[in-house]
């Protein structure tokens, strides 16, 4: 994603969230894991700097329903390692299998963002999830199908106290209600506007109104 189209997306969600009946309460956050030192950091600057004026902006107009949004980055030094260790307990609390076929993970594996950041940018730690190379690339920008919704659901719950420890530790921005609140009103957009979500390989179908359930569960 160019530096312009992530400021648009950017720029888009903070709209969308405005003007969204659906988004809860809480104070978002929004924020990532940006390269702001070293080879990318020119690069990553530019990319927090547009960011911080679009969380400005919105915040002076009043900020989303009466809350200022919170914008939060770490830097990765442009070391890619940086983010690969903070992902690390990944593997523990998915013991090991991708998240997408359950089947266990070898050879290239990938940290994906489960709400694609083409549809939220933000890089909320529960929000990361690791992948086989070739179901991150077959899901690519899609919305990933009610199954998978349900394990990363059922992820975050089983293993709340040890995911926001070790996010935590990690230094990596983390908020399990507002990354909630944010894939609801993801799936709510898309089932509105009759989009497709991710099942495997190739498959896509319409997304229908049962996704409600995974949430409820
Ligand atoms: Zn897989």
């Amino acid at each position: 994603m160019t530096i312009l189209n992530r400021w648009a997306a950017l720029a888009a969600t903070f709209l969308a969230l405005a003007s969204s009946q659906s988004f809860a309460q809480d104070c978002p956050k929004l924020g990532g894991v940006l390269a702001l030192t070293g080879a990318q950091g020119a690069i990553g600057k530019v990319i927090a700097d547009a960011g911080r004026l679009a969380v400005e902006q919105v915040n002076k107009a009043g900020g989303v329903k009466g809350c200022q949004v919170e914008f939060i980055l770490r830097d990765d030094t442009t070391q890619p390692s940086v983010g690969v260790d903070a992902a690390r307990f990944l593997v523990d609390v998915q013991k090991g299998a991708c998240l997408y076929c359950q089947k266990p993970l070898s050879g290239k594996t990938q940290v994906d963002h489960f709400v694609p950041w083409s549809r939220y940018p933000a890089d909320l730690g529960h929000n990361f999830v690791l992948a086989h190379d070739r179901c991150n690339g077959a899901k690519s920008d899609f919305l990933a199908a009610e199954n998978h919704l349900a394990a990363w659901i059922d992820r975050n719950k089983v293993h709340q106290v040890e995911l926001q420890e070790r996010l935590v530790a990690s230094a990596l921005p983390c908020d399990l209600t507002a990354t909630v609140q944010i894939a609801k009103w993801v799936y709510e957009q898309t089932e509105k506007a009759n989009g497709q979500v991710w099942v495997m390989e190739k498959v896509l179908r319409h997304l229908g109104p049962e996704w409600v359930r995974c949430f409820a569960a």
